[in-house]
C-alpha cells in the first residue's frame, strides 16, 4: 500500500493504537508482532472496539474491507510516522544519552510549555516503535515537538533520527550503559554520536555541554553549535550552587531551586535552561518551569517516614549513574546512611569489575550499613561488615529488624530489580 494512501486513512482516525486493550472508538489498529503476541490475532477485537482501520501483515487477519493489508506492519508504521513528521512546520529537539534523557526530557518540557505549545514523548517510550508513535502523536498546530531516543545498540540512533529528524539535538552524556549491546565505552560513544553524524550530515543545530570533554570532541569542527555551561565563553552560562539534597543552580543572577537530588542533575536542569534561554523563553519561566518539576517513577526521588528519609532511585542503574549517586550521597550531611544497591544489568563481559568498583567505592566512602542484593553483587570480594544477599527474598527477613530512625537510605538498582519494594518491606 502506497505511504500516502494510508496517511489519508490515519488522517481520518482519530488516534492511532497498537494495544487492543486500550484502544479508543475511531482509532486505526496496527498489529504488531512481538516475541510472545501477535497483534494479527486482534483484529476482531479491535473492530468490536470501534477501530476505523487495521493495519495487518498476515493474510488471514484481513477480515474485511477495512483491513489494510501491508507487509510488515512495524516498517509501515514506522514510514507513517516518518511521513506524518515530514508535514511538519514546528522544529523537533531530539535527545538521546545514557543516562537521564527521560529527567532532561521532562524538564525541557516544562520550561518551554511555560511559553509554548509543546508535546513530547510519553514516558519512555523511546525505542523503533515508541518514537513513531511519539510522532504520531504530535498534532501539527505545536510550537515544538520532543523526542527522546535511546537505544542499546550501534545504528539505532542513525535509525531513529532518520525517522524523528530533529532539527536541535543534544546527548545528555556518554555512559557505561548497554555496555553489552554497544561493544563497551567507545562502543556508546560512537552509537550515540550517530545524532551527531545526523546534525552534522544535515546541518542541524546541536546544543554541547561544554563541561563535557567527549561531547566537545564528538562534534569538533561543527560550527553550528550551542554551548552551555560555567564558562563564561559559553552561549548560556549556568552555575551550580548546591545540591543539598536538592539541586540549586544560578543563572542570569536568578536561583533556580530544582527537586531534583544529586549532582548529576546539574546537567541535566542546565540542558533545559540552555533550551529555554535560546528560544526566549523568559528567565522568570525559566525558573517557573525548572521549580515546578517534580520527579515520578522512582527516579531520584526523596520519601520521607518519620525520621527516616529515603533516597529512591530504583527506576534503573549502571555504573556511571550508581557511581554519581553514591558521591552524591557521601557529600551529604546526614550522620547514619545506609546503602541497598542492586544488580546493574546488561553489562556482559565487564559486569564482573565494574560491581566490584561499586563495592569497593562504596566500602571505602561509607563506613557499613551496605547491603549488596543481586548475582553480580553477591559475587563481589567485600568486607565482613558488607551484608550480600542473593535475591531480595533472602534481605527480606532482616528488613523489619533494621533500626532506621534518624537515617538517609539509598536505594538504587537496576530495573529488573525493582527495588521499590523495599517501600513496603522496610
Ligand atoms: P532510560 O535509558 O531508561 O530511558 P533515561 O536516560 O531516560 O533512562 P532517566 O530516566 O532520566 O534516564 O534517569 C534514570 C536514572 O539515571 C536516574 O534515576 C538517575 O539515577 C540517573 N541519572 C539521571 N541523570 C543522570 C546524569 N546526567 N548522569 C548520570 N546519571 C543520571
Ligand atoms: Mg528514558
Amino acid at each position: 500500500m502506497e505511504i500516502e494512501a494510508l496517511y489519508q486513512k490515519y488522517k481520518a482516525c482519530n488516534k492511532l493504537s497498537t494495544d487492543t486493550r486500550k484502544l479508543t472508538e475511531g482509532s486505526m489498529y496496527f498489529a504488531l508482532k512481538g516475541e510472545n503476541f501477535n497483534g494479527n490475532k486482534f483484529v476482531d477485537e479491535a473492530f468490536k472496539k470501534g477501530a476505523m482501520y487495521c493495519i495487518v501483515d498476515e493474510t488471514s487477519a484481513c477480515i474485511n474491507n477495512n483491513c489494510l493489508l501491508v507487509d510488515d506492519t512495524l516498517t509501515s508504521l514506522q514510514e507513517l510516522a516518518k511521513h506524518h513528521r515530514n508535514q511538519f512546520n514546528f522544529p523537533i529537539i531530539g535527545l538521546t544519552g545514557s543516562n537521564g534523557k527521560t529527567t532532561t526530557k521532562e524538564l525541557i518540557y516544562s520550561v518551554l510549555s511555560t511559553t509554548y505549545k509543546v508535546n513530547a514523548t510519553q514516558g519512555n517510550l523511546n525505542n523503533h516503535i515508541g518514537v513513531p508513535l511519539t510522532l504520531l502523536d504530535f498534532a501539527d498546530d505545536l510550537d515544538f515537538g520532543i523526542v527522546e531516543m535511546g537505544a542499546n545498540h550501534q545504528k539505532e540512533i542513525e535509525f531513529l533520527s532518520s525517522i524523528s529528524q530533529p532539527d536541535y539535538a543534544l546527548i545528555t552524556n556518554f555512559g557505561k550503559a548497554h555496555l553489552e549491546g554497544f561493544g563497551g565505552i567507545e562502543g556508546v560513544i560512537k552509537g550515540k554520536s550517530e545524532l551527531y553524524d545526523y546534525v552534522k550530515a544535515n546541518n542541524k543545530t546541536a546544543f554541547i555541554n561544554t563541561e563535557d570533554n567527549k561531547q566537545i570532541e564528538q562534534i569538533s569542527g561543527y560550527n553550528k553549535i550551542v554551548t552551555f555551561g560555567s564558562k563564561p565563553e559559553n552561549d548560556c552560562i549556568i552555575d551550580f550552587v548546591n545540591a543539598d539534597p536538592f539541586v540549586k543552580v544560578s543563572f542570569k543572577n536568578t536561583e533556580i531551586q530544582s527537586h531534583l537530588i544529586g549532582t548529576y542533575n546539574f546537567s541535566n536542569i542546565s540542558v533545559a535552561i540552555a533550551i529555554g534561554n535560546h528560544f526566549n523563553v523568559s528567565t522568570e519561566n525559566i525558573k517557573k518551569g525548572i521549580e515546578n518539576y517534580q520527579p515520578k517513577n522512582n527516579r531520584s526521588e526523596i520519601i520521607e517516614k518519620d525520621s527516616t528519609k529515603i533516597i529512591l532511585d530504583a527506576y534503573n542503574a549502571n555504573p556511571t549513574s550508581m557511581l554519581s549517586v553514591l558521591k552524591n550521597l557521601k557529600q551529604l550531611s546526614a550522620k547514619r546512611k545506609f546503602l541497598f544497591l542492586g544488580d546493574m544489568f546488561e553489562l556482559g563481559e565487564e559486569a564482573h569489575i565494574e560491581h566490584q568498583n561499586i563495592v569497593d567505592f562504596a566500602e571505602e566512602n561509607f563506613e557499613d550499613n551496605i547491603y549488596l542484593i543481586g548475582e553480580n553483587f553477591f559475587g563481589c570480594k567485600t568486607n565482613t561488615s558488607t551484608k550480600k544477599f542473593k535475591s531480595f527474598d533472602d534481605l527480606q527477613p532482616i528488613l523489619k529488624t533494621l533500626e532506621l530512625d534518624n537515617s538517609t537510605l539509598l536505594i538504587k538498582g537496576s530495573r529488573g530489580m525493582a527495588l521499590e519494594r523495599l517501600l513496603d518491606a522496610l
